[in-house]
């Protein structure tokens, strides 16, 4: 019996924070910016399109979402040069975040289009249709919930649900005491949590407001929502191999897991 289309599945196709980046002692935990690759059945839910899209197969079962957490930059730079959009035919559905009323491709345009990008993603060959992201809703037997972060773009927490499995994606969320209580209840049981783990405690002091945690506030929300696993994602641009193996070793915990580009789980 064919296993393919069993179990929530999640492909790292990037989890380098901020900055895409290019430096041979990165290769191990990857250069690639936010984007993660959520198989559940025939569905296909991308988390952020960093330029891990790049990487991203272009043909699936049914048309693939994208969930923009926020507008920031590293998680709208695999749009432009994805090659599905580009295909004469193939329909993508693009989720925004934008204030109530506001037009969600008119934001798109004010990074793709002339002079910072050739064209608008809306006049791709491919069937591009660009929806305001508005929570809860439905992809199929897919559900999708969001909850307000904390962070300077407003990004969005998201869970999507599947047949009684969960996946929590904080990505660019800098702790704070309302917000975090909200994530403990948003994130309980989850079976897996993705959470910012940018900054070591030392750094946060230097980048406060800057909108991001650390590993030991993803231990305190592992311990307080009981989640199945925890991976700390969105790795600071200037961080090596070395350095983020290292903190892994000081941290010691074996339920607190440093992401890599190309990991992949099956929950
Ligand atoms: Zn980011
Ligand atoms: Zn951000």
């Amino acid at each position: 019996m064919s296993t393919r289309n069993t179990g929530l599945r999640l492909k790292v196709l990037g989890t380098r924070g901020s900055m895409a980046t290019n430096r041979e002692d990165q290769a191990i935990f990857g250069t690639a910016t936010s984007c993660y690759m959520v198989r559940a059945g025939e569905e296909t839910v991308f988390l952020d399109a960093g330029n891990g899209l790049l990487t991203a197969p272009v043909d699936f079962p049914r048309p693939p979402h994208i969930l923009l957490s926020h507008l920031h930059l590293d998680h709208l730079l695999g749009l432009g040069m994805y090659p599905r959009l580009a295909k004469k035919g193939l329909e993508t559905t693009i989720h925004v975040p934008v204030p109530r009323g506001k037009d969600p491709a008119k934001l798109l345009e004010r990074v793709y289009s002339p002079p910072f990008w050739p064209v608008s993603l809306a006049s791709y060959a491919g069937d591009v249709r660009i929806l305001p992201l508005s929570f809860p809703f439905q992809i199929g037997e897919v559900t999708v919930e969001g909850i307000p972060g904390n962070h300077p773009g407003n990004s969005f927490i998201i869970k999507l649900s599947w047949r009684g499995k969960s996946i929590v994606y904080a990505s660019d969320y800098e702790y704070e005491e309302t917000s975090f209580l909200r994530l403990i209840k948003f994130a309980e049981d989850a079976d897996l949590v993705l959470y910012d783990g940018q900054y070591t405690s030392d750094e946060l002091d230097d980048h406060r407001g800057f909108g991001h945690s650390t590993a030991e506030h993803a231990l305190e929300l592992l311990d307080r929502c009981r989640a199945r696993f925890m991976w700390l994602i969105h790795h600071d641009p200037q961080r090596s191999d070395e350095e983020l193996q290292a903190m892994a070793a000081r941290l010691n915990r074996k339920d607190v897991y440093f992401t890599r580009e190309g990991d992949e789980i099956v929950l």
